[in-house]
């Protein structure tokens, strides 16, 4: 495989655009990605023309405007390029096929902004990120907008939330003499994911229908021996990860690093960074390809966060930073960070916004799955805090605290056998227990769920950097000197936020108590932390960068909340129907049999011993009583629930729903543990994480 030229085959890229573009062309259509222009609809035809013959020379007989809803997913709608002539046909993609599609929006949720009598939806190409190839269809990507301009998708807010930081970076750059084109965000997102047979998968109910397992007793090893993190690869695992690479390569996807995670047969893939809504657009593809390259292997990709309990879930890493077109890294501290008044002032905004906003940052990551993750010890808490390291937190606490500032260098490592090279150490060590930490010359947050859309916390975090710099800005383009009206800004700052940021040990038990003591937010489920997004303080900043109206912020956040009611819904269902068709059936069987084996025993002499047999029929018995007794208050609380009032929905799906389900849980892997193997209607721990040989 020749890499270099199969990267990106299956994109039409700029080499490509280069290439089959007229220059003038060319040339606007650059502008536009490059720097922000508004688009020139001109050129559409033309460029329309060359990328249906580059898309036709790949194979494909259809394109899609390719968007992303509020479901969280990606949706497509594939019309083919033919047009009658005669009574033949030719391949043909116009302008304004390009430009704008109109996909019958009435059953993509709109949180109340769009009536579903009014249904119509456009999608308008965005031209920053490259269409592509895929199976026979080109795809290219769109926002997706309602007649009437409010948006309907995670693409649009996300541009615009890099629009308003664009622009306000660029007020404080020029301050300091610094003039570029455009200030991009970048990201790096990490994704974590299982892999189990599709043998197994098919007789998991559960998986099929919720992605994670709503019962199951924990397996005699799990995690504990710590050996599967970057362990070698299974053959099959290996060839998965080979196939996987070699598409994601295909489609421009920087894939680069790949190995073991923690838990039993989960994984992950951490792609080379680039502007935000390119890297959105590629995590989309990548989790649809992962999904796909795993079938061709008769596996199955789990990429809920929590598929089981017990064991670590998965989670995304979301790295960001602030770029300019020359590539000047705004999070950069350079060697003298004490001396570097902009990066300090980029920081001070970072932490201030963070502080200040904590709550929709939280918000933004809350999901179903995502509450089984954090705070269990595998993943940040819920609470956010940022980690600075040891440079400079130290910095940090000179500046709040008025200290002198003793720079720490980077201390020469040696791995202490003399043929091995030294090697310079970090100055800032790692902290795998903060949700927002600094590494090096970006922030990671790492509160992410594996399956989540990673536009949600990255529109939050532009939209939330770029206010604090308004305002830093707006204070300084009048101060006389500029250093030290900038360092002012920082001390002030510093130290009006101190408290959010946290530099030990996220994980123990000290932290909550102390977060609460700071008044940091803990809000544990996502019926608690996204109401935050109705107070007024939350829904303006977004109206004033420009990123939401009030009536989309308020959509917004009713339409995750009606998402993670749904999903309770249907787990509790779920589980009900396991346990009423398989489970109850399944024991009483067992327990029938095992009334038999006794009554036999004492057909032949009474004095045989049965205690083992009485002692299981009892308890097994007496659980699926327990059960019978749980799901008349399970399907009773469901019942009570008004599914279209979302926040009491919501609030009663985690608090009373939740609680039910899990005492349930706990009779079944109770039951589980000692029913006989050959009577228990499912796949178990054991079958599900040790089923890739
Ligand atoms: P790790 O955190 O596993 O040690 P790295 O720090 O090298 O690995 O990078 C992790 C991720 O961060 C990668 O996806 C990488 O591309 C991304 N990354 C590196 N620099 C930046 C940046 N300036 N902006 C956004 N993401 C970045
Ligand atoms: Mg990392």
């Amino acid at each position: 495989m020749n890499v270099p030229q199969m990267f990106g085959e299956n994109v039409f890229n700029d080499a490509v655009q280069k290439e089959t573009l007229p220059k003038e062309v060319y040339k606007a259509l650059r502008a536009t990605i490059e720097s922000g222009k508004q688009l020139d609809v001109s050129i559409a035809g033309s460029v329309a023309a060359a990328m249906k013959d580059w898309a036709v020379s790949k194979g494909a007989t259809h394109y899609t405007h390719w968007f992303q809803p509020l479901t969280g997913l990606t949706a497509e709608k594939h019309d083919s390029f033919i047009e009658p002539e005669g009574d033949k046909v030719i391949m043909r993609l116009t302008g304004k096929s390009l430009i704008v599609g109109e996909p019958d929006a009435s059953s993509f949720p709109s949180g109340g902004s769009r009536a579903t009598f009014m249904a119509r939806g456009y999608t308008a190409w965005d031209p920053t990120s490259p269409a592509f190839v895929k199976e026979g269809t080109l795809y290219i990507p769109t926002v997706f907008v309602s007649y009437t301009g409010e948006t309907l998708d995670k693409k649009s807010p996300l541009l615009r939330s890099m629009t308003a930081i664009d622009k306000q970076a660029k007020r404080i750059l020029s301050l300091f003499g610094i003039a570029c084109k455009k200030v991009s965000t970048t990201v790096g997102p990490e994704q974590e994911y299982f892999l189990i047979t599709e043998e197994m998968y098919e007789k998991r109910k559960d998986l099929q229908l919720t992605g994670r397992t709503l019962f199951g007793a924990p397996v005699s090893r799990g995690q504990e021996l710590e050996d599967h993190y970057f362990g070698v690869l299974k053959p099959r695992i290996a060839e998965f990860m080979a196939d996987l690479d070699k598409e994601l390569w295909s489609y421009g996807i920087p894939s680069k690093t790949k190995h073991n995670e923690v838990a039993p047969a989960q994984h992950e893939m951490a792609p080379v960074f680039s502007t935000t809504n390119k890297a959105v657009d590629m995590n989309m593809l990548t989790m649809e390809v992962m999904r796909k390259v795993a079938k061709k292997h008769g596996l199955v990709c789990l990429l809920h966060e929590k598929p089981f309990e017990g064991i670590n879930g998965s989670g995304k890493h979301n790295n960001w930073s602030m770029s300019t077109d020359a590539g000047f890294n705004l999070l950069d501290p350079g060697n003298a960070p004490e001396h570097n008044t902009l990066f300090k002032l980029v920081l001070a905004a970072v932490v201030k916004a963070v502080d200040d906003y904590q709550g929709i940052l939280r918000a933004s990551v809350a999901s179903a799955g995502n509450d089984h993750r954090l705070g269990a010890n595998e993943a940040p808490p819920a609470i956010i805090s940022i980690y600075l390291g040891d440079q400079l937190g130290a910095l940090v606490d000179s500046i709040v605290k008025g200290e002198d500032y003793v720079p720490r260098k980077a201390l020469e490592g040696s791995i202490g056998v003399p043929e091995s090279p030294i090697f310079p150490k970090d100055a800032t060590d790692r902290n795998r227990t903060s949700p927002f930490a600094f590494t090096g010359n970006k922030f990671e947050f790492r509160m992410l769920g594996s399956q989540a859309n990673v536009s949600d916390p990255n529109i939050v975090l532009n939209t939330i950097v770029a206010d604090a710099f308004e305002q830093f800005a707006d204070e300084l383009e009048g101060a006389k000197d500029l250093e030290s009206a900038a360092n002012k800004i920082v001390e002030r700052e510093l130290k009006a936020h101190y408290r959010i940021i946290f530099n030990l040990d996220g994980y123990g038990p000290e932290w909550e108590p102390e977060a609460m003591k700071r008044g940091l937010l803990n809000n544990k489920t996502t019926a608690d932390a996204v109401p935050v997004c109705f107070e007024d303080k939350n829904i303006q900043v977004f109206v004033k960068q420009g990123v939401y109206t009030k009536a989309e912020a308020i959509a917004r956040a009713d339409i995750q909340l009606e998402n993670y009611t749904k999903i309770i819904n249907i787990e509790a269902l779920t589980l009900l129907e396991m346990v009423k068709q398989d489970i109850i059936p399944a024991v009483s069987d067992y327990v029938a049999d095992l009334c038999a084996n006794v009554a036999a025993k004492q057909a032949v002499n009474d004095s045989i011993p049965c205690n083992t047999e009485r002692d299981l029929i009892m308890k097994l018995s007496e659980g699926n009583d327990k059960l019978s007794s749980l799901i008349v208050k399970l399907e009773d609380t469901l019942a009570d629930i008004h599914m279209d009032e979302v926040v009491p929905a919501s609030q009663a799906m985690a608090h009373e729903v939740l609680p039910v389900m899990d005492e349930m849980r706990e009779v079944i892997d109770g039951m589980e543990k000692i029913c006989s193997s050959e009577y228990w209607p499912y796949p178990t721990y054991f079958d599900l994480l040790y089923s890739v040989k």
